[in-house]
C-alpha cells in the first residue's frame, strides 16, 4: 500500500541515492549490487518514511545479480527480523533435534 506520490518525491529520491551512495549491500542477501532502498521498519506498520535511518539498500525489481533473488519482493512489508528468521530458519532447526527429521 504504497503513497506512489511520496516514493517519487524529490526527498525521497534524495534520500535513496544517499543510501546507495554509501553502500549497495543487500540488507536481505548480502550481496552488493542493490538498486533500491527499503524500510527496515515498514512504514506500514509505524516505520519513519523519510528517516535514514529507517533505509537500507535491497535489490528491487531487477533483483540480485548474484543469487537471483528479488529482495525487496521478499520482504514486503514484513520486518527484517521476521524475513531473516524465515531466511536462516533451516539454520536454526539444524540443531541435534533435525536429526530427528
Ligand atoms: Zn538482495
Ligand atoms: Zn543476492
Amino acid at each position: 500500500m504504497a503513497d506512489r506520490a511520496e516514493l517519487t518525491s524529490y526527498e525521497y529520491r534524495q534520500l535513496r541515492a544517499r543510501i546507495l551512495a554509501a553502500s549497495d549491500v543487500c540488507i536481505m542477501c548480502g550481496h552488493g549490487g542493490s538498486d533500491a532502498v527499503d524500510h527496515v521498519h515498514p512504514v506500514a506498520r509505524g516505520g519513519a518514511r523519510l528517516d535514514p535511518g529507517n533505509l537500507a539498500p535491497i535489490h528491487g525489481t531487477a533483483g540480485c545479480p548474484i543469487c537471483g533473488r528479488k529482495c525487496n519482493n521478499d520482504k514486503g512489508d514484513r520486518l527484517l527480523s521476521e524475513v531473516k528468521r524465515l531466511v536462516t530458519s533451516i539454520d536454526w532447526y539444524a540443531g541435534p533435534d533435525a536429526a530427528g527429521l
